[in-house]
């Protein structure tokens, strides 16, 4: 699948219109993306801040964090939660690349410091039904805008049942053991990675994917989410 096809000028993303900007975007879904500003995130979750505290009210309420720092590109609502869903269910794969663009700008502006990209795994029987795997999509784009090189070194080792209907102990639960280092993560060991996931709600599966690499030796873990719910 060629998702970066430079060649055809392609329309806006999100609403077809003819002459998008150079972020894929026309100038009014661009503005119509939730964007997180980001001098008003939380850095625990990339959510907006909603409190006086360095991090956001439900980050304080939180065990221990696994991860450094998170960023999030927008919130859960409107054009933002539209273009994930199309991009997830409606095989709107060309999506990765605009999303890709923003997440790589975003990046480009924060001091994470990471070296390596990793994107959350699907179990191969669902990749399979989908047939697309939409974060690492977006990661082959970022990676290419960013220069940081991606690889899969984490892997689904069962698949695991829908997560939107659990309760927070239940995901948990749920995603146990879901997830080991691939033997390819060894080159990576004591460096810094970017995990990436699409959505990050309770952020239960990068919980349990970031303390899968945490044991395996990766020496620190930052999140990227396109949305936070
Ligand atoms: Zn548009
Ligand atoms: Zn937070």
């Amino acid at each position: 699948m060629n998702i970066v096809d430079e060649t055809i000028p392609a329309p806006c993303a999100a609403c077809g219109e003819k002459s998008p900007l150079e972020s894929g975007f026309c100038e009014r879904c661009q503005s119509a993306l939730p964007l997180i500003k980001a001098d008003v995130r939380c850095p625990a979750c990339g959510a907006e801040n909603d409190g006086i505290f360095d991090i956001c009210s439900k980050c304080l309420k939180e065990e221990e964090r696994v991860w450094s720092n998170a960023v999030a590109l927008m919130r859960m609502e409107g054009l933002g939660k539209n273009l994930i869903h199309r991009f997830k269910y409606g095989n709107d794969t060309f999506l990765a690349k605009p999303l890709g663009r923003l997440a790589a700008a975003a990046l480009k502006t924060l001091d994470f410091d990471v070296e390596l990209i990793v994107p959350i795994p699907l179990h191969w029987s669902r990749t399979l039904l989908r047939g697309y795997n939409q974060t690492v999509l977006f990661c082959e784009v970022m990676a290419k805008e960013t220069g940081i090189p991606l690889r899969s070194i984490l892997k689904r080792t069962r698949a695991t049942p829908k997560q939107a209907s659990l309760d927070r102990e239940g995901r948990k639960k749920n995603l146990l053991g879901a997830f080991a280092a691939r033997r390819s993560h060894e080159g990576w060991m004591n460096r810094k990675i970017l995990l990436v996931d699409d959505v990050l709600t309770t952020g239960s599966t990068l919980a349990e994917a970031a303390e899968t690499l945490k044991h395996a030796g990766i020496a620190e873990i930052n999140i990227l989410t396109l949305l936070r719910a």
